[in-house]
């Protein structure tokens, strides 16, 4: 039976803005499996979070929040025109605000609370339940799913996941600057490091990858070859 029709979950954790995305978004399409984005539900509740006021000063009001959570209903969407997954808060398209740098400076503070984490690990769950998926996020292989049969814990280095970004957000026309970058990206491997609840750690029956040095197409062709090995 080949890979396709064996219907596996691959979880793919690591650090920040190291190309988690893109490598599992290029194998759910060469695989035909469904690619799940976690870290957009995290995204989503934050901007929830943002706009209803609920944090300031790096302090989250979690009574309101968990007043609220419930108000907070995520879906995705595959927009053909745009060749791109999108994710929607309660119907509306946000993706391109999810990813700005302002809700990027907040998301990893949300992802440290208990019930927003229990919420985002039942809906990643169910959305999972035929297989056939690729996932990626901090706590993927260790707590949403430790009997995935393929786990990948992918890193690189700090000033190339910077850059990388950097080149992102100005592609998109966001004013950023690499500095403010590199510290987003340090602060937010430090919080989800270092947080009680599904700290990120590579599982111990993960691979890892460092794929500072390669390309996209190179790190994808790195994952198949792992992916063949699964017995
Ligand atoms: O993957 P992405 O960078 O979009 O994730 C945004 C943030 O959400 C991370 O910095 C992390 O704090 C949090 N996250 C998490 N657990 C996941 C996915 C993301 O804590 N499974």
């Amino acid at each position: 039976m080949d890979i396709s029709e064996k219907k596996l979950i691959i979880a793919i954790d690591g650090h920040s803005s190291c190309g988690k995305s893109t490598v599992a978004k290029d194998l759910a399409k060469k695989i035909n499996y469904t690619y799940i984005d976690s870290g957009a539900m995290y995204r989503v509740v934050t901007l929830f979070a943002m706009r209803n006021n609920l944090i300031s000063s790096d302090v989250v009001d979690e009574n309101k929040l968990a007043h609220h959570i419930d108000q907070v209903s995520i879906s995705f969407k595959y927009n053909n025109e745009k060749q791109r997954h999108e994710t929607y808060l309660n119907g509306e398209l946000v993706e391109d605000e999810i990813r700005s740098l302002d809700v990027s400076n907040n998301v990893s503070l949300i992802a440290t609370i208990k019930f927003v984490r229990e919420k985002m690990v039942a809906f990643q769950r169910e959305l999972s339940k035929a297989g056939g998926v690729i996932m990626d996020g901090r706590d993927i292989g260790t707590v949403v799913f430790p009997n995935a049969e393929l786990k990948i814990f992918m890193t690189a280095d700090v000033e190339v996941r910077a850059i990388r970004r950097f080149k992102e957000l100005k592609e998109k026309g966001e004013d950023v600057s690499l500095d403010a970058i590199r510290e987003n990206v340090q602060k937010r491997d430090y919080i989800d490091e270092n947080r009680d609840e599904s700290p990120l750690r590579k599982a111990d029956d993960a691979i890892v990858l460092n794929n500072s040095n390669l390309t996209p197409a190179e790190q994808l062709d790195w994952i198949v070859e792992r992916m063949n090995e699964i017995k």
